[in-house]
């Protein structure tokens, strides 16, 4: 399958991340949102990342990626896209809404990747035309530094979806590991336990936040902490994702702790809003 055209829906971390690392492989982008705010919001942090990225990483991409950018909130656009990689905010209702709105504007071959933290592939392919056709992409943050994704099966994703969507990964240098469809798949089925655990400990005051992330760095030798890690993915994010599993396996297991509900209710939203459990500039 040939693919050179990729729409984008959601301007947000990941849609930004996922834009950049497609644009710079020289397919042709169109970045969907519906807030005016988050597409010039993007437009400004995509050039930040590619220039970090040429800066940090040492990338010799000579592709004007903001060149291979169409920023738009018209949804009609997806009619010419190959590949669509849907990555609004983690909330089922959202989700599904925007479903049954871009069903009718689709093309018949085109592939749908769900970027979502928990959201079940299955239920959100069941509003599309082509099931079949539609798989997850759950990228990891920031996109271009975490090379690795899962690919989540869905019940009616054919081997030729899946196929084609490790071939697209490839072409970016990037690598999907397969898993079959459950809510949270394997990395956020673990990870947001993890992170929830963390919060509570830090809620009945067992250790501060740094002495928390410090235990797993050093003793574990993890790259980051529970928390450092929960302000990099967006708490926000973290506490719709947690509602997702509280509500898909209806396990208390999944309850959200007390203090992460204030935390996002006050506007700590972790590193995007400036502050979480940590301050940044
Ligand atoms: P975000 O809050 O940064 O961005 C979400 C964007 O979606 C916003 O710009 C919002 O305006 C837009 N949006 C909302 N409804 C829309 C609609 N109907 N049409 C078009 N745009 C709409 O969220 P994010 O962190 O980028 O997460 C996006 C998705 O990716 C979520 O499903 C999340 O679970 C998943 N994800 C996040 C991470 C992470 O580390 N943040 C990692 C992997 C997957």
């Amino acid at each position: 399958m040939i693919i050179k055209n990729i729409a984008i829906i959601g301007a947000g971390v990941m849609g930004q991340g996922v834009s950049y690392q497609f644009a710079k492989y020289n397919y042709n982008i169109t970045l969907i949102d519906i807030a005016d705010s988050a597409l010039e919001n993007a437009r400004k942090n995509i050039r930040n990342i590619e220039r970090l990225d040429k800066m940090l990483h040492k990338s010799t991409s000579n592709v004007n990626v903001l060149d291979k950018i169409t920023f738009t909130s018209d949804l009609s656009t997806l009619s010419t896209a190959d590949f669509i990689i849907e990555n609004i905010t983690e909330n089922i209702t959202l989700k599904e809404t925007l479903y049954q709105k871009i069903k009718a504007h689709i093309a018949d071959h085109a592939l749908l990747a769900v970027n979502t933290s928990a959201v079940s592939i299955t239920r959100l392919a069941s509003f599309l035309k082509h099931p079949q056709n539609v798989m997850g992409i759950h990228f990891m943050n920031p996109v271009h530094l975490k090379p690795t994704v899962e690919v989540i099966k869905g019940y009616h994703t054919t081997s030729e979806t899946i196929d084609a969507t490790q071939e697209l990964l490839q072409a970016v240098n990037m690598t999907g590991v397969v898993v079959n469809d459950m809510p949270g798949f394997i990395s956020n089925r673990v990870l947001m336990l993890t992170v929830n655990e963390a919060v509570f400990a830090l809620q009945d005051g067992v250790a501060g936040a740094a002495d928390i992330d410090k235990i797993f760095r050093e003793c574990f030798g993890h790259k980051m902490g529970p928390l450092e890690t929960a302000d990099l993915i967006g708490l926000d994010t973290i506490l719709y994702t947690l509602h997702v599993l509280l509500s898909s396996y209806n396990d208390t297991k999944f309850r959200p702790a007390p203090l992460l509900t204030k935390m996002v209710d006050a506007g700590l939203h972790g590193r995007k809003s400036g502050e979480g459990f940590y301050k940044y500039n």
